[in-house]
């Protein structure tokens, strides 16, 4: 049996444990059809590489979208107000708009603040090769609880006891 992909032959692993994104929606590739990938292809075509925690992850736990965090690695032109570094969550789409002439800017107010970068985002402002991107959702929940006061802390513990 043949990578669906790039048609080199697969691992016996690769054919047990077929590589499969679920994304909630769909799943590819669709076990109906009996396609199956390659770790390689399935790396790079479903997987990405957070720049905060440096764990390659899916891509669809890396979608910058609406309800999202993304970091802003370095102060940034906005629309209206500029933007400083930090971690915004996305309000609508598009944030960005892109401009022919290289560089662009972002629309302020389709981003909220949430804080500003933490070490793993200096760290990863460092490495990324442009002024923001997308982060995993390991990522957003550190992120997220690293707001919270210690009463909000102990009751999400608690509901997570509950479930
Ligand atoms: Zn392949
Ligand atoms: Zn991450």
């Amino acid at each position: 049996m043949n990578c669906s992909y790039c048609n080199d032959p697969l691992t016996e692993e690769e054919i047990e444990t077929p590589n499969i994104v679920d994304d909630g929606y769909h799943k590819y590739p669709d076990p109906e059809t009996g396609e199956k990938i390659c770790d390689e292809c399935y790396d790079d075509s479903f997987r990405g590489t957070c720049l905060r925690c440096c764990e390659v992850v899916d891509s669809v736990d890396l979608d910058a979208d609406v309800g999202r965090l993304i970091g802003l690695w370095e102060d940034s032109p906005g629309s209206g107000e500029d933007l400083s570094a930090g971690y915004y969550r996305v309000l609508e789409m598009p944030f960005y708009c892109s401009s022919m002439l290289g560089g662009g800017w972002f629309y302020t107010r389709s981003l909220e603040w949430v804080r500003d970068l933490d070490d793993d985002g200096k760290t990863a402002a460092h490495e990324s090769y442009s002024n923001a991107g997308p982060i995993c959702k390991d990522c957003e929940e550190k992120i997220l609880s690293s707001l919270m006061s210690v009463d909000e802390k102990e009751e999400s513990v608690l509901k997570g006891v509950e479930q």
